[in-house]
């Protein structure tokens, strides 16, 4: 479901580095973060997804995810009545009872997330005091945690950091013995995670996790002596959560592209004292093939204009990626918040003349576009179809979150997430 939301609009303001943001607070276009369940079902692979909510909130997620025909799907809807809206019902013992159910039909289910949605905080269904009272009575075989995936303020990436920053306190606590680990987090294919595990073996860093673990009893443990890399740039909750633990967040450029991916292993090498003859033997072969996968793609790409319309929040590591390791021009990049904490390396390195806007006022925005005629346009669904109509062509950013990006293997396969368009409408053109 796409939530509107309309405030005043906002004037350009000088952030605390020297660049100047366009902050905007009107009418923005998004999708709920529901949307996170789709990939993160499939990360946590005995965990299983509760959304409290209504029939729009499960139509939302069976046209997303598709229909499962040959799997036991490992998220549902408990829908609320009208009944439960009126307060005519106890939703709680409903809710109670749902979980019964599921959790004796399902005996693989070893972590059950209560997922918040519009409706249950409309009626003010307090899913936290809900999910503690279910762990005790479902505890120590299924651990249930809550998280809010409600559109009324959120963009759908945040889905994902909503659920890991439910997970941190649930974290085992790490020994203090003073050796640092090092965390990874954010959602990642197995395949990338599988390489950047190897990757890290060769560096010499062997006290590796990843958070989410694919396993529920396997999910890493946090303390002060961890260090963490974040592999998405939208875990802002997350990684206040960690802090919170006493983890200490290691800032990098995002591991997109060769040298985005090199920036990223090489902060984590420095902090862990890697030396640079060990850093290039491990670095150097996979850089090289992710160098010559991106030069086919550098011609068809290189010049090309390209806006973002702010939806993901990988906006800016993107604009980074396109314009320094494939020579493409931001003319806007558009983010739903700019946390320079996170991603304060690539902000610095986009070129100077690149708009970059926090927020959204679409109509404004939309006007911008047009006006500026890109070659490629960034968006959500919502305005992908409207703009494809007008002869402009756009990738849709959630293709950006499901499909494998990071990483030295997959350089070439995100630049082609960009040719491709260009290539088709070049073809449709002839
Ligand atoms: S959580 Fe809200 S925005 Fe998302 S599908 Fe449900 S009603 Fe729509």
């Amino acid at each position: 479901m796409t939530a509107l939301i309309s405030n005043p609009p906002a004037a350009p303001v000088q952030g605390c580095s020297e660049r100047t943001v366009l902050r905007e607070r009107g009418q923005r276009e998004v999708f709920c973060g529901l949307t996170g369940i789709i990939w993160l079902h499939r990360k946590i692979q005995d965990a299983f997804f509760l959304i409290v909510g209504s029939r729009t909130c499960a139509h939302l997620m069976q046209s997303a995810a598709g229909v499962m025909i040959f799997a036991e799907p490992r998220f549902g809807t408990a829908i609320i009545e009208e009944r439960d809206l009126a307060g005519l019902a106890d939703a709680n013992e409903e809710l109670d009872r749902v979980v019964e159910r599921l959790l004796e039909r399902r005996p693989d289910i070893k972590l059950l997330f209560l997922v918040g949605s519009c409706p249950s905080e409309v009626i003010k269904l307090d899913l936290s005091r809900a999910a503690e009272r279910l762990a005790q009575a479902h505890a120590p075989d299924v651990r249930v945690l809550n998280y809010s995936g409600s559109g009324i303020e959120t963009t759908f990436t945040e889905g994902e950091d909503a659920c890991l920053a439910a997970l941190v306190p649930d974290l085992p606590q790490a020994e203090a013995d003073a050796t640092p680990s090092l965390l990874v987090v954010g959602a990642l294919a197995d395949v990338v995670e599988d390489q950047f595990a190897r990757l890290f073996a060769q560096l010499g860093i062997d006290d590796v996790a990843f958070l989410p673990a694919r396993k529920a009893d396997a999910m890493p443990a946090v303390g002060p002596d961890t260090r963490f890399l974040l592999a998405q740039p939208f875990l802002t909750q997350t990684a206040q959560a960690l802090a919170r633990r006493g983890a200490t967040h290691i800032p990098a450029p995002f591991p997109l592209g060769a040298e985005g991916t090199t920036a990223w292993l090489k902060a984590a090498a420095d902090l862990f004292g890697i030396d640079a003859q060990r850093f290039e033997t491990a670095t150097a072969a996979p850089a090289a093939r992710a160098r010559k996968a991106l030069a086919r793609y550098r011609e068809e790409l290189a010049g090309k204009r390209v806006f973002f319309f702010p939806d993901s929040q990988l906006e800016v590591p993107l604009a980074r990626f396109l314009n320094g390791e494939l020579d493409m021009a931001p003319i806007e990049v558009g983010t739903p918040y700019l946390n320079k904490k996170i991603v304060g390396d690539d902000l610095a390195a986009l070129p100077e003349d690149a708009l970059v806007s926090e927020g959204q006022d679409v109509d404004r925005q939309l006007d911008r576009c047009h006006a500026a005629r890109p070659d490629i346009t960034v968006c959500g669904l919502g305005l992908a179809n409207p703009l494809e109509v007008e002869g402009l062509t756009t990738k849709w950013s959630i293709e950006l979150v499901f499909t494998p990006i990071q990483g030295y293997e997959q350089a070439g396969d995100l630049a082609e997430l960009f040719a491709r368009p260009l290539v088709r409408r070049t073809r449709l053109e002839v």
